[in-house]
This record gives C-alpha cells, sequence and structure tokens, in this order.
C-alpha cells in the first residue's frame, strides 16, 4: 500500500486514500469457506495481469484469513485461469476456471470437509500385540503427517484383524509382489478400502514395505518398520513416485525410498495425490465425487500442472517456491 511515509497535510491524507480506495475496487479477491480456525491458507494462482498483460502461473499467497485480494486478473486467450486453495485437515481444492474478467471478481472456493478413510490392517505373522502396536505407531505418525503437511485426509476407522492363527499365514511370512493376489485370497481382504498386511520380510528386508503398483490399494509391510514407512507406501497408493534424485528433494520427503526422516509433502504431490484419477482416493475410496481430476504426469509443471516439487510453505531447508 501507498502509505509508507510521515503524512503531513490534509492534501496528501486524501490523496492517498484515493488511490487506496481505487485499488480496492479494482482487485479481485479470492473467498474460501469451510476453512478451519487459526490456519494458515495456501493459494495458487493462474490468470493474466490486466495492468501488465503478464501471465501469472501459479502465484503463491501464504494468508491468515480466508479472504485474499488480488492484483486484477483476466483469463488468457486459452481461457487458462484458475485458483488452488490448500490448508490443514481440508482436501486441497481446485477452482477451474477462475472467474476472471478484466473488472472485479470474486472467486468463491469451497473446501470439502476432511476425507475420512477406512483401512484394514491384517498381522500376518506375529507375536500379535507387538505388531498391533507397531501398526498402531505407524497409524500416528502418518496422521501426524498428513495433518501438518495438508494431505485433507484421515483414518475414519484403523481396524486390525489378527490373521496370526491362519493357518495359510507362514506362507507369507517372505513376502514379495508376486504373492500379492494369493495373499489377498488366503488372508483376507475387505473391497473398497486399503488393506495393510504385516508379515515378516518384504523383498528380503525386515524394515521394507511394498505398494505393488502405483495406485494399488495395497501395502505389505515387513515386521521391523519404521513408523513413517507407511505415509511413504499410502502415498504409492495416492499415485506418487519416488522423488529420488529430483532437484529441491531429500530423504525428508515421504517418498524417498530409503529413509527414517520422512516427514513433508510438497503442494505439488497433495495436488497429484487428490486429482489424479488412479490415486486411491479416487479410484478405491470414490472420496472426491463430482470434483475435477488432472492427470499430471510426475515432473509435469506447467499452467495445468504444478511442479512436483511446488511448495507454498518450506519443508525444512527447502523454502517456499
Ligand atoms: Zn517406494
Amino acid at each position: 500500500m501507498p502509505v509508507t511515509a510521515p503524512i503531513t497535510d490534509k492534501t496528501t491524507v486524501n490523496a492517498a486514500w484515493l488511490v487506496l480506495t481505487l485499488a480496492a475496487c479494482d482487485l479481485d479477491l479470492v473467498s474460501v469457506t469451510n476453512a478451519p480456525d487459526d490456519r494458515a491458507i495456501g493459494i495458487m494462482v493462474d490468470g493474466v495481469d490486466v495492468a501488465s498483460g503478464t501471465v501469472v502461473d501459479d502465484s503463491t499467497y501464504d494468508i491468515d484469513a480466508p479472504i485474499l485480494f488480488l492484483e486484477n486478473l483476466r483469463s488468457d486467450a486459452a481461457g487458462d485461469s484458475e485458483v488452488v486453495v490448500f490448508t490443514n485437515r481440508r482436501p486441497p481444492a481446485l477452482l477451474d476456471p477462475a472467474p476472471w474478467t478484466p473488472g472485479r471478481d470474486v472467486a468463491k472456493v469451497q473446501l470439502s470437509n476432511e476425507l475420512g478413510l477406512a483401512v484394514t490392517v491384517w498381522i500376518v505373522k506375529g507375536p500379535f500385540d507387538d505388531q498391533r502396536a507397531r501398526a498402531i505407531d505407524a497409524c500416528v505418525t502418518t496422521s501426524s503427517i498428513w495433518n501438518s503437511e495438508r494431505m485433507g485426509a484421515g483414518f475414519s476407522t484403523f481396524s486390525i484383524k489378527d490373521a496370526t492363527g491362519d493357518g495359510e499365514a507362514d506362507n507369507y511370512f517372505d513376502f514379495d509382489c508376486s504373492m500379492r493376489v494369493d495373499l489377498e485370497d488366503d488372508i483376507g481382504r475387505d473391497a473398497g478400502r486399503i488393506n495393510i498386511y504385516y508379515v515378516g520380510t518384504v523383498d528380503g528386508g525386515v524394515g521394507r514395505g511394498q505398494a505393488c503398483s502405483i495406485g494399488s490399494d495395497f501395502v505389505a509391510m515387513a515386521e521391523r518398520t519404521g513408523d513413517e514407512l507407511l505415509s511413504h507406501e499410502l502415498g504409492h497408493n495416492f499415485d506418487l513416485l519416488h522423488i529420488n534424485g529430483l532437484a529441491d528433494f531429500d530423504q525428508t520427503n515421504i517418498m524417498h525410498n530409503a529413509s527414517s526422516t520422512r516427514s513433508f509433502v510438497t503442494e505439488g504431490q497433495l495436488f497429484r495425490a487428490h486429482l489424479r484419477s488412479g490415486s486411491a482416493l479416487n479410484d478405491t475410496y470414490g472420496a472426491r465425487p463430482g470434483l475435477p481430476l488432472r492427470e499430471c504426469a510426475h515432473t509435469a509443471a506447467n499452467s495445468k500442472c504444478p511442479g512436483i516439487g511446488k511448495r507454498i510453505w518450506a519443508d525444512g531447508t527447502f523454502p517456499a517456491n
């Protein structure tokens, strides 16, 4: 705003207010409803700046109120205009197109409630009480990461079943993905949700996990897996790939393939987890009925797809970008 120098006479005061008033009449705004209280809201905006003609692509805002005043934007010739909103405990919301005209516009974004996901955990190799405790620790850590990193999803039920007495359980103590279908047939599988199986080893390791395919509804966990590994395997269920070797990522991201410090999820990853049709959020849970899909490839970065490393908030040493 232009009022920075001391104002010493009435004429200057009036001129300053005139500038403020004209600016407020021109500015577009984003209005967000159903945001949680006391949480920052992050917004990415596409359009064309009316005054300069400059294309705006994922211009980023971090605000603490559900109303944001923007510059004055219009759609480009191809109609490209959108608003994406992120906040804690709400799924990312895409408004496409945004209602940008050369005049003043209001983009209203209604956030959905947090998605509630039911999962079933099968303890295939015991001791049951120990592995039940391990699964609960994984649930708690995953929930914590999702809450702080704005996944917008939580566990509605985390049902743990004792399969250690199943006569066929020991066929699957040393699991690899060739056994997946037989494991599901013999041990059990609850339809329409992600099923998680705690076995002995996975691919020969006691600390490993497997989703067996990208976008699956299946996770195998070995018997000494760390608490944060479940967030990684569920990331594969949500159609996310490894970020190893990409700039702006390290072992602190949930999709690093070998880490005990997984903590962060970028907004580029959240966007894909929710909007890709193959994500379990869509094709297993049907948790986003009627909401837009967008098949952004892993490393795509264009007006329709934020880069996988796009951040509204810093992730450890990686700043917002
Ligand atoms: Zn992986």
